[in-house]
């Protein structure tokens, strides 16, 4: 009897009704827990359940079944990013207090622009094989949305915290309301109040904010102390009702306090000082889970110092817009603050060194010794990209010492420990979830393999990661014009039809285009790539007209004056077909 064939070019997204069943035949299953793979297994999956892990050669499938070809694949689980933040974009304009560009932006917009976006960047985690997000530090609206996607197959499972309560706020974060993502606490009665205050919203956790203020005269370890009757106020309430307690605590003493006050998750590792076998100790007598963050401050810097360097990946893979606004610095006015906030950021490189090479030191002993370490990379912090900047975080992990498999194991299973769920999702084992991703190459041998995905199981369905974005014309112009600024030639022309064609009004009419093809454009381009590299474009207007986008672009960097044009893209079946210049 001929079976249900699925070819892996047909599936968009297969929602499957709770008693279908779908087999994954002769796959390489890719065991987290014990570190190994297995070859040549069939994979059952009924519903959203894993129902059997079966040696290919033995098994008998039913001719109702869907059959997914698996062989030369690696069927692994799906992936967390276990510290990341929706009230943040990942842009230049989302953290005023880090660099206040209000005037250009108003920080109302850049939060409207997340709640609009929010599905759109959901959709990414979930493309890029990450199908769980811990969310740990946001506001009650945001935990009111989160309830809309429940259900949605595209949006990977979100635990999410309400407004960090926090012994320190800026300014600029002031009367924001259900928008305001911290709260402002002075006393142990306060913090039990404002713990209360979060459970209407029903967060999944309570984050803290262990930060001592550099503004007083006494040492870290006055100010933390005074700190601590509130914190254990706070844990005292959040694990009363249930809920686990995240801390940033990044010096020694205070990570120390927190940890021994019962602190559940610390969601950056401590970067003052080299941790001792003491603290290991403490770490793992109280169970407590680790996130290192390695990238973060990487984000701010090298877009403050203006010296991004985003791969092919993050320029196509990561919101066009988010990632497109850290080139503005270019163009802003602020010219002399700007240049200064470069200047100093860039001379500031040598003691960034320094932290950074503690952080790894700590994270490799931390892992050697057995402690449980989640990836996540604080997603939303300006240069830090939603879903995309995963990658690099996992890289970073390596760099510090961590084996493939740890880094593995660190993206699946050990973040499930961190809300008790290890025995619901986090690996492939019969009765488990069935939130996995399929791979075209073995992610042991090389982490860039696990950008190579050909489809991903969650909540009962089959997804083709390559449908869950709507290109639309606006993000196609948007995506060239980042892959222009950050002169990535695959990345401004990935955009393109093969066949595109430029044409230059009022030299050359419609009939005689002056670049044909992509491969044209290549050469054409490369030049200039090379030897322009503070090469900028600004978009100064731009119109929307159906499949046309109209920009007026101002074009800096280059030999002579700088050029202005207007140009006019034309979008044909999700690709920019022709671009039509006028200067
Ligand atoms: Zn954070």
């Amino acid at each position: 009897m001929k079976k249900k064939l699925i070819l892996l070019f047909s599936i968009s997204t297969i929602s499957l009704p709770a008693f279908c069943q779908t087999y994954i035949t002769d796959v390489t299953v890719v065991d987290v827990e014990k570190q190994q793979l297995m070859p040549h297994q069939t994979v059952t999956i009924t519903g959203d359940i894993i129902t059997g892990i079966q040696s290919s050669e033995k098994i008998k499938i039913p001719a109702s079944a869907t059959i997914i070809d698996g062989k030369g694949k690696f069927l692994m689980p799906g992936m967390t990013d276990a510290h990341i933040h929706f009230f943040q974009s990942g842009g230049l304009y989302t953290r005023p207090d880090g660099l206040d560009l209000r005037k250009y932006r108003p920080y109302r917009d850049e939060i409207n622009w997340l709640h609009n976006n929010m599905e759109d960047l959901l959709r990414r985690y979930t493309q890029n094989g990450i199908t769980t997000v811990v969310d740990v530090g946001s506001t009650n609206h945001f935990l009111q949305q989160r309830d809309s996607f429940e259900n949605k197959s595209y949006a990977p499972y979100i635990h999410m915290t309400g407004p960090l309560i926090t012994s320190f706020e800026s300014p600029e974060f002031d009367s924001l309301k259900d928008d305001g993502p911290f709260s402002l606490v002075s006393t142990a009665e306060e913090g039990k109040k404002m713990v209360q205050q979060e459970l209407p919203f029903h967060p999944d956790f309570i984050k803290v904010w262990y930060i001592v203020n550099e503004d007083t005269e006494d040492s870290i370890e006055t100010t933390a102390k005074k700190f601590e009757p509130v914190f254990k106020a706070i844990v005292s309430e959040a694990h009363k009702n249930n809920l686990k307690v995240a801390v940033h605590a990044t010096e020694r003493f205070t990570a120390q306090l927190a940890a021994e006050d019962g602190c559940d998750y610390l969601v950056h590792e401590v970067d003052d000082n080299l941790i001792t076998d003491d603290f290991i100790q403490l770490l793992k007598t109280k169970n407590i889970i680790v996130c290192p963050t390695l990238i973060v401050e990487d984000g701010y810097d090298n877009t403050f110092g203006q010296r991004n360097n985003y791969s092919f990946y993050d320029l196509t893979k990561s919101n066009p817009e988010a990632i497109g606004s850290l080139m503005d610095l270019k163009h802003l006015p602020d010219t002399a603050y700007i240049n200064k906030l470069k200047s100093w950021v860039n001379g500031r490189m040598s003691i960034d060194n320094h932290i950074d090479s503690v952080r790894m030191a700590n994270l490799k002993k931390m892992s050697d010794a057995g402690i449980t370490i989640v990836a996540g990379t604080d997603a939303g912090n300006t240069g830090t990209q939603h879903a995309s900047s995963y990658i690099t975080e996992l890289k970073d992990m390596k760099a510090a010492g961590m084996s493939n498999w740890q880094i593995l194991r660190s993206a699946t299973i050990n973040p499930a420990k961190i809300f008790n769920k290890e025995n619901i999702t986090g690996s492939i084992v019969v009765g488990k979830k069935a939130d996995m991703i399929l791979l075209d190459a073995n992610p042991v041998d090389s982490l860039d393999n696990l950008t190579k995905i050909a489809l991903v199981f969650h909540k009962g369905a089959i997804i083709d990661p390559d449908t869950l974005i709507k290109e639309t014309p606006l993000a196609l112009v948007e995506r060239q014009v980042n892959g222009f600024n950050a002169r990535n030639m695959d990345a401004f022309l990935e955009p393109y039809s093969n066949d595109a064609q430029f044409y230059a009004f009022p030299d050359r009419p419609f009939d005689r285009p002056f670049i044909k093809g992509k491969e044209n454009m290549r050469k054409n381009y490369a030049q200039l790539f090379k030897i322009a590299p503070n090469l900028h474009c600004e978009i100064k207007q731009r119109i929307i007209q159906s499949n046309f986008i109209i920009d007026k672009e101002h074009i800096t960097g280059i030999d002579g004056p700088p050029v202005d044009g207007t140009v006019i893209y034309e979008i044909e079946d999700n690709k920019i077909k022709k671009a039509y210049f006028i200067q």
